[in-house]
């Protein structure tokens, strides 16, 4: 007791216990013994302090008995004193940390549960019976008999897992589904517990219901997978669908067949009739499709007017070809647009896994190009991706790989092929043809490298220094003494949108002195069909600048006559696709004598191209074409051979 206390024997013989402590502890105290003396039995008093010598507060339990004479009368008090402040802050640190977890547990939005081994909750929080609707009293003791055996086997193989590595999972997300059929998503985050000894005894572990929050995550999947217009998948999905069949075929040694399918001509409904009516053929053409097609057969739109079938497992073509008149006969049903019936066509490129490419890059690629090269061949086709159609493209591949520097080499040439007059046999101007001679190409024809030069926008400087070289060549002839003839220069479609054109025109007749009158600008006729409105502004333009212009490749294309009535055009070449039919084709000569007919009355002046044989010169004759042009006289020829034939000028027209 003086260890408790601090104070010696002597000190603390003959002091009532009452200097040891505060007012409250004492009558508390007082009350405790008070009660011993009164029963006559042991009594107890906890939570009972005392201040010792040094002033440092002790808290203590006494136990205590009353003494009592010979003669039975109370004397006093003997009993033992025990310090418990250590212990006493102890429990009271625990009775918080207690609190304060079972705060949290009750609290949190998220179901709490300990299970024993058996997989019986021995604890559950308010919201785990919240979320399966049984009361607390009900879940004890209650083992997994309320889940679905599916449930049931993903939640055992997760707590076996738990139990067998001893590492906690986390945020373990399953589909569960209850006996009578309900089904949510759940996350769920597991530990195990384990006894004083280290001995697994059960598990703990938090589990949210996540079936909100799958919903939006699928939904917003959805929309990230398939096209709002159409409602078919999208580019993504099909990538993704494509990389399962690849694999799944490999490893079942199947083929399969990608379709790529275009309608043709949809341009021009969107065109025509807006973006609704665009959009109401689209989606008919979808539901059609996707009815026609079986389960397995896989349809997606990629965009605009493009479809990509996946048709599995094909073993013979026989099987795809039905497939593909069933497609074309789809896509050719009458859809109503403006209150009339279109029937829309279709061009389809197929590739086939794995001879056409193994992976999804190639095999992509390979339907595309075919698809390209069904196009080509027209409307309402289909073609089959061949080594052909690569080496097409891949020869298109290289030429836009040497194209760009092409200019700076030097590599580009002109010829000069000649432009007689019927009547006089007198040659009266010559049209500058672009060569390219590349050291790994050889020499690539226009009609290679056109094309390529349009659409990467190259077109514009090459076509810039072949106006230029050709005005420089005509003004040189007429330096070293030549006749007065024509330079004609051909200009492409993207030319002609270009903003600088007029200026660089400008610029080339003021460098090289050649006079306006002299240069005639051949644009093609097919070019008319897209942008007339915008075309004829420039063309009155070019009209401004007083150079001729000449309509190239007339009757190849379908710009009806109404059309160049309002063209400032001064000449009508006809298209020598039409010229090579004489004598053969009496419907193309018929036009021929059309088109002379409608050149005279309109004033212009009408050229014959592709003029091979005497006896198509003779046809020319009568009805009376103005100019002609063509192998007959002359093949397309270097500069100074051109000028050796414009010397001699005349040429004989007759038998
Ligand atoms: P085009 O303007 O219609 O030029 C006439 C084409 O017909 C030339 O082909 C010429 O060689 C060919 N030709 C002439 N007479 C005959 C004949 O009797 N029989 C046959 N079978 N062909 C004949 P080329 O030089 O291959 O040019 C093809 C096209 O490329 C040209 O057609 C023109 O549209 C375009 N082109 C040529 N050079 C240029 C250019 O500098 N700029 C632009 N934008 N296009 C050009
Ligand atoms: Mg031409
Ligand atoms: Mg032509």
């Amino acid at each position: 007791l003086c260890k408790i206390y601090g104070y010696s024997k002597e000190e603390l013989i003959g002091v009532n216990y009452r200097e040891h402590t505060n007012r409250e502890n004492y009558r508390k105290a007082f009350k405790a013994f008070n009660q011993i003396f009164r029963s006559g039995t042991t009594g107890k008093l906890i939570n009972y302090e005392v201040f010792r010598k040094d002033g440092v507060q002790r808290q203590v339990e006494i136990s205590a008995t009353l003494i009592v004479d010979e003669s039975g009368e109370a004397v006093g008090f003997r009993g033992t004193t025990r310090d418990v402040t250590e212990r006493s802050q102890m429990e009271e640190q625990l009775r918080r940390s207690e609190e304060r977890y079972r705060t949290i547990i009750e609290n949190i939005e998220d179901a709490y549960f300990e299970v024993d081994l058996g997989g019986r909750f021995t604890f559950v929080n308010d919201a785990l019976c919240r979320s399966i609707g049984y009361s607390r009293e009900e879940l004890i003791g209650m083992d997994n008999r309320q889940y679905s055996e599916k449930t049931v086997r993903d939640l055992y193989k997760l707590f076996n897992k738990v139990y067998r590595t001893g590492e906690p999972v986390k945020a373990y997300s399953f589909e569960l589904t209850l006996k009578d059929g309900h089904t949510g998503f759940c996350e769920i985050s597991v530990t195990l517990i384990r006894n004083k000894q280290g001995e697994a005894v059960g598990f703990r572990g938090i589990a949210r219901d996540i079936t909100e929050r799958k919903k939006h995550e699928e939904q917003i999947r959805y929309l990230a997978t398939h096209d709002v217009l159409t409602g078919l998948p999208n580019r993504v999905m099909f990538r993704e669908i494509l990389q399962q069949n690849i694999e799944f075929a490999y490893r079942y040694g199947q083929q399969f067949a990608l379709l790529f399918m275009d309608l043709d001509g949809f341009k021009t409904i969107n065109d025509t009739y807006g973006h609704d009516i665009g959009d109401h053929v689209l989606m008919t053409c979808a539901v059609r499709l996707r009815k026609e097609l079986r389960a397995s057969d896989f349809i997606a739109r990629l965009g605009g007017d493009e479809f990509v079938i996946l048709v599995k497992n094909v073993t013979s073509i026989k099987n795809l070809t039905t497939l593909l008149a069933k497609i074309f006969s789809t896509a050719g049903m009458p859809i109503g647009v403006g209150g009339k019936e279109h029937s829309l066509t279709a061009s389809i490129g197929i590739s086939i896994y794995p001879q056409d490419g193994q992976d999804k890059q190639s095999l992509m690629k390979a339907a595309d190009l075919a698809m390209y090269s069904a196009k080509e061949k027209g409307s309402n086709n289909y073609q089959f991706f061949s080594m052909g159609i690569k080496s097409h493209f891949r020869e298109r591949t290289i030429v836009e790989e040497h194209l760009p520097s092409a200019l700076e080499r030097d590599e580009f040439f002109l010829e000069y092929q000649p432009k007689l007059d019927l009547k006089t046999g007198t040659i009266t101007g010559v049209e500058a043809l672009l060569r390219w001679r590349n050291p790994e190409l050889g020499l690539v024809t226009p009609m290679r490298l056109i094309p390529v030069a349009e659409s990467s926008g190259l077109i514009v400087p090459i076509g810039r220094w072949v106006l230029k070289t050709a005005c420089m060549k005509n003004v040189a002839w007429q330096r070293q003494g030549l006749p007065r003839i024509t330079m004609a220069v051909n200009l492409s479609h993207r030319q002609l949108l270009d903003d600088r054109l007029i200026e660089d025109i400008k610029d080339v007749l003021l460098e090289s002195g050649m006079d306006p009158e002299l240069l005639e600008l051949e644009i093609t006729e097919n070019l008319l069909l897209s942008y007339f409105p915008r075309i004829i502004n420039v063309l009155n333009q070019l009209k401004g600048l007083g150079v001729r212009l000449a309509l190239d490749d007339y009757g190849s294309g379908y710009s009806s006559l109404a059309q160049i009535r309002h063209l400032p055009v001064d000449t009508l070449k006809i298209d020598r696709s039409i010229i090579g039919n004489i004598p053969a084709n009496r419907i193309d000569m018929a036009i021929i004598e059309a088109i002379l007919g409608i050149g005279k009355a309109l004033n212009m002046t009408t050229v014959a191209e592709g003029v091979e044989t005497l006896e198509q010169l003779e046809f020319l004759k009568d009805p009376f074409c103005d100019e002609v042009q063509g192998f007959y006289f002359s093949r397309p020829v270097a500069p100074e051979v051109a000028a050796e034939l414009i010397n001699s000028r005349r040429f004989q027209l007759t038998k």
